[in-house]
């Protein structure tokens, strides 16, 4: 996670602080390559709190960390997971010039309890951000979003969802279980059977997601790397 650990959003299901954020660090793209070069990644997820403090959302820090980590990582692929960056073109355009495999913004929720559990962001803008994406680079970029259950959706808000990305070209799905991650956080309205996540996985896949994590323990990372062969970014270098 880059851009600091002070989140300028609170939204009711995330453990991650909300303060004023402390500047960015210039160094921190080159640091971040350093650590995926010593671990010998293959695949890395690059995610970031929200930062509606700065001009570009963030944007620019993202595309420096991406081409820090493909330079000293040939051959590895880029998983971002961004905040919405406020649907701006320019922001979604910075990160896309880096060119990322895979562009993962996670709607989080069905669009009626949105309001309760994202802060300051909207379902349509989410949706937005991945149309936009998949408008922009087509085939050369696989986007990717995910879902919480159990914060009180319905199984017919579900499947709005669902249809709802995949209006939007969104490639691959992640679905888990909402956890509270203290007291003070969204109550689980309901812990939703590993069967049921199953099925939706069924649904999911006859929706036309390519790729479908469905389970109680998934989260947006889970498994990231285990995409199918023909999911990978065409001009990538994976061995
Ligand atoms: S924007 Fe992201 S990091 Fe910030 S509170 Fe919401 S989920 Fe957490």
């Amino acid at each position: 996670m880059i851009a600091g650990d002070r989140c300028t959003r609170a939204c009711g299901f995330c453990a991650v602080a909300t303060a004023k954020p402390l500047p960015l660090e210039a160094d921190e793209p080159a640091r971040v390559a350093e650590a995926t070069r010593r671990m010998r990644l293959r695949h890395v997820v690059i995610t970031a709190v929200a930062r509606d403090d700065l001009a570009d959302g963030g944007a620019d820090h993202f595309r420096r960390t991406i081409e820090a980590v493909r330079v000293a990582n040939p051959g590895i692929v880029i998983e971002v997971l961004t905040p919405d960056f406020l649907d701006r073109d320019e922001a979604i355009e910075m990160v896309l010039t880096a060119e990322p495999e895979i562009f993962n913004h996670n709607l989080e929720t069905v669009r009626r309890l949105t309001p309760s559990v994202r802060s300051r962001a909207t379902y349509d803008r989410s949706l937005s951000v991945l149309g936009k994406v998949k408008a922009r680079k087509g085939d050369a970029i696989h986007t990717k979003s995910g879902l919480m259950l159990g914060l009180g959706e319905t199984e017919a808000e579900l499947f709005t969802a669902m249809e709802d990305l995949r209006r939007v070209g969104c490639n691959i799905l992640t679905l888990g279980q909402y956890l509270q991650p203290t007291l003070k956080h969204l109550p689980v309205v309901e812990f939703v059977p590993p069967v049921r996540f199953a099925e939706y996985k069924l649904v999911a896949e006859r929706l036309g997601f390519l790729h479908v994590a469905s389970g109680p323990m998934v989260r947006s990372s889970y498994h990231a790397d285990e995409l199918p062969l023909n999911l990978q970014h065409p001009g990538n270098k994976l061995q």
